[in-house]
C-alpha cells in the first residue's frame, strides 16, 4: 500500500547530502503528504556526523521556513534523532526518534554502524571476541533508550544487522541474541514506544531487509507493539525508499495497523495488505 509519511530524514545540517528544501521537494515528487526532519542530535563522543548545539536554532528555523513554503502541499515537521549518548535537545520539536549508535565499553564508544571491521576489532579487544556479549550490551542500551531520551519512536532497533546480511557477524537465531532483543522489545512495548520499520540500510545497499529483521518484527507484532514506516533518508533519491514494499512485509508479519503522526498525536491507520 502507499505510505505517505516519512519522519526519519537527514539533511546537510548533519550527515545528509541535501538541504531541507531539496528534501521537501523530493518528498512531494515522491507523493508523500508528510515529511519529518530528524537531524542527528549532538553526541559529545563523536562530532563527525551530528549537529553541534549551536546549529539547532538555525535547523529549526529552516524547517519552519520550508514548512510555510509547502503549506497545503506537504506537512513538514520538526524532529530530532536523539542518540542514547546525545545531550538534551535545546530546541522545541514535534517528535523525537531515540536511537543507539554506540556501545560504551571501558570508556570507549564502539560505533555499531561504522564498519564490520571496526566492530570485530573492538569485540576482540574489549569483549575477548564474544560478539554476543557486545550485542547484549547493545540491547541493554536499546531497552533503556526511551527512558533516557523520552523518544516517541525507537530508531532502527537492530542496527547491529547492518553488516550481517549473510549472518557471518553473528547468528540472529542464537539464544543469547534472541533473549537480548526479546527483553528490549518487551520493555519498549510496555513503555508505549513506536518501533520504526527503517529502510536506510536497504537504500544504501547493505541489506535486503529493513530494520528490524523479520524475526524481531514478528515478535513486536506478537507483543502488540506499534510500528511506523521510515526511510532514514540522507538524500533526495531515497526519501520514500521501499516504504510501500516494507508495508507488505509488516502485514505478512502480523501487523494490521501502523502509526501516523499529525504533528501533535500519533494515531493508527489500517494496514491493508495486497498480498
Ligand atoms: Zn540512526
Ligand atoms: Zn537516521
Amino acid at each position: 500500500m502507499k505510505i505517505k509519511q516519512n519522519l526519519h530524514t537527514h539533511t546537510t545540517f548533519c550527515d545528509g547530502k541535501n538541504t531541507v528544501e531539496e528534501m521537501a521537494k523530493a518528498a512531494v515528487n515522491a507523493g508523500l503528504l508528510s515529511l519529518g526532519f530528524s537531524g542527528h542530535a549532538y553526541t559529545p563522543n563523536d562530532e563527525s556526523y551530528c549537529m553541534m548545539p549551536d546549529d539547532y536554532e538555525a535547523y529549526r528555523n529552516e524547517i519552519l521556513r520550508v514548512k510555510k513554503l509547502y503549506l497545503g502541499k506537504l506537512d513538514v515537521l520538526v524532529g530530532l534523532e536523539q542518540d542514547y549518548f546525545s545531550t538534551e535537545p535545546s530546541i522545541e520539536t514535534d517528535y523525537l526518534i531515540g536511537s543507539v549508535h554506540y556501545v560504551e565499553k571501558d570508556g570507549e564508544y564502539i560505533p555499531v554502524d561504522e564498519t564490520k571491521e571496526h566492530i570485530e576489532s573492538a569485540v576482540n579487544r574489549l569483549y575477548g571476541g564474544d560478539i554476543y556479549a557486545f550485542l547484549e550490551d547493545y540491547f541493554r542500551l536499546v531497552s533503556d533508550v526511551h527512558n533516557k531520551t523520552h523518544c516517541d519512536i525507537v530508531g532502527h532497533i537492530d542496527l547491529c544487522e547492518k553488516f550481517n546480511e549473510d549472518g557471518k557477524l553473528f547468528d540472529r537465531t542464537a539464544a543469547r541474541y534472541v533473549k537480548a532483543y526479546t527483553k528490549a522489545v518487551e520493555k519498549l512495548v510496555s513503555e508505549g514506544c513506536i518501533f520504526e520499520i527503517n529502510t536506510g540500510a536497504m537504500s544504501r545497499g547493505y541489506t535486503t531487509f529493513p530494520y528490524p529483521h523479520e524475526n524481531i518484527l514478528r515478535l513486536i507484532a506478537e507483543k502488540g507493539g506499534s510500528i511506523i514506516f521510515s526511510s532514514d533518508s540522507h538524500s533526495t533519491d531515497s526519501v520514500d525508499f521501499k516504504l510501500d514494499e516494507v508495508s507488505e512485509l509488516a502485514a505478512k508479519c502480523g501487523f494490521t495497523e501502523y502509526a501516523v503522526f499529525d504533528g501533535k498525536n500519533f494515531f493508527k491507520e489500517v494496514l491493508s495488505c495486497t498480498a
